[in-house]
């Protein structure tokens, strides 16, 4: 019996008790290595000693302070630290908890802007289908994916939705990337022109989509067109990398790979590699210029935002990934972790791509290998898996069958940045057989 509400309430998780680099420990001693970082939160794996020592060094000299009345050293030094390697243009940072809080205040921020500058009719908000931008009921209303909306409806906002940029399923035969990407790009142009191109205050969109999809990169120029669409409307682009971003996918944004900059971008998971919960939203220049001009004021906040024992932790991981220089191995042991799975699968029957970018890569599972027919959902494979994984002592996370049909079971891997070759070879065995 427990008091404790699990999510999957006739199957609760098994008892962690312990963690350390990239094994966790249960309550009957097994032992299971961390293939996805958690949901690709733990970049830096677990029990980092530097990480452990800043925040015991943090809640000795001050555990919390609420911004209304302080701000801290922590919370200006992360800020600093992610704004000198930000995307161009970005230039402000807010501090909040997850990453449904950071794109809320995403969300919020483009309509204030627009509140700012004399353009309240821009309200409107375009993003993708099959898109998952968390789960609070604005980011919920913004994201596509059908099977987290439908028992949640009427949600409180209306979010317009186009196709995503998934070419693997997409892709006409004959069709180039470029073509295909300049396809998907289209749809946008079409939503602003349908709902009226003065009344859209911001598109969102994930560079590589995570949980929804699996590690999928956009083909070609997509985001590139996406951003002369937006700019030619005067619509503000939100990139979520609340999933891809932080280093996960080989650079520190996802967007540098698309060669793009937003007005806004959500970071979360890999910020504090879990060591506490945090989020952040960057917002450009100009929207900073426009809330510093207008009311003076961000029109949003939460209690726990800038908390200087989460901004602690941010701090000491982005410290590590940079003084290690672990985008590096995230790049190499990305390559290695896609040859590994190409040995691995890449002739299996019932495998029918293998994607993704750095140390965020997923295998896609089909019914039938030439056509891609995807699996019958209510088969479950996805959670199947997941289970044959666990038994053999390996977290994935595998996603899919969801109702919008279009796309087969994926099981996605984000292993923490520390990984070895080693750890690559042992991760892959082990999903061979589980699969
Ligand atoms: N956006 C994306 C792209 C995500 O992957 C997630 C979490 N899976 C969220 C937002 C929501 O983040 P959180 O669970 O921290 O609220």
């Amino acid at each position: 019996m427990t008091h404790l509400l699990h999510r999957s309430i006739h199957t609760p998780p098994r008892h962690a008790v312990a963690a350390k680099g990239l094994h966790f420990t249960d309550s009957a001693g097994r032992d299971y290595i961390d293939a996805s970082g958690g949901a690709a939160v733990s970049c830096l794996g677990h029990a980092h000693p530097d990480v452990i020592a800043a925040l015991h060094a943090q809640l000795d000299r001050l555990a919390y302070a609420h911004t209304g009345f302080f701000t801290t050293d922590v919370a200006e030094e992360l800020a600093d630290t992610l704004i000198a390697d930000a995307p161009e243009g970005l230039s402000h940072v807010y501090l909040v908890s997850g990453g449904s809080e950071a794109v809320e205040a995403a969300l919020k921020m483009a309509r204030q802007y627009f509140t700012e500058t004399g353009q309240p009719q821009r309200r409107h908000i375009i993003a993708r289908r099959q898109s998952y931008h968390g789960n609070t009921l604005g980011a919920l209303a913004a994201g596509g994916n059908e099977w987290r909306r439908a028992q949640f409806k009427p949600l409180l906002m209306q979010a317009h939705h186009i196709a995503p940029c998934f070419a693997y399923r997409e892709q006409w035969a004959g069709e180039s990337d470029a073509e295909y990407a300049a396809r998907a790009a289209a749809e946008l142009e079409a939503k602003i022109l349908e709902l009226g191109a003065d009344t859209v205050a911001a598109f969102v969109a994930e560079p590589v989509v995570g949980a929804t999809a699996g590690a999928v990169p956009a083909v070609g120029d997509y985001f590139k067109r996406i951003r002369a669409i937006c700019d030619k409307y005067g619509v503000l682009l939100i990139l979520d990398e609340v999933m891809c971003g932080m280093g996960r996918t080989g650079s520190l944004y996802a967007c540098e790979q698309d060669g793009i900059s937003p007005d806004l971008l959500t970071i979360a998971k890999g910020l504090g590699g879990g060591y506490q919960p945090i989020g952040a939203t960057l917002l450009s220049q100009k929207i900073y210029d426009a809330f510093a001009q207008g009311s003076g004021f961000f029109q949003h906040g939460h209690t726990y935002m800038g908390h200087p024992m989460a901004a602690a932790a941010g701090l000491a991981v982005q410290k590590v990934i940079r003084d290690d220089k672990l985008l590096d191995n995230v790049q190499a042991m990305g390559a290695e972790l896609r040859h590994q799975l190409h040995a691995a699968f890449g002739q299996h029957a019932h495998v029918g791509d293998i994607r993704g970018r750095g140390l965020f890569q997923a295998i896609e599972l089909v019914e039938d290998r030439q056509t891609k027919a995807p699996f019958d959902p209510s088969r479950k494979l996805h959670a199947r898996i997941k289970a044959e994984a666990m038994a053999r002592g390996l977290m994935v996370y595998p996603m899919g069958g969801t109702i919008d049909g279009v796309r087969g079971d994926h099981v996605l891997l984000a292993p923490p940045f520390i990984v070895t070759a080693a750890d690559v070879a042992e991760i892959t065995g082990r999903l061979a057989e589980a699969v």
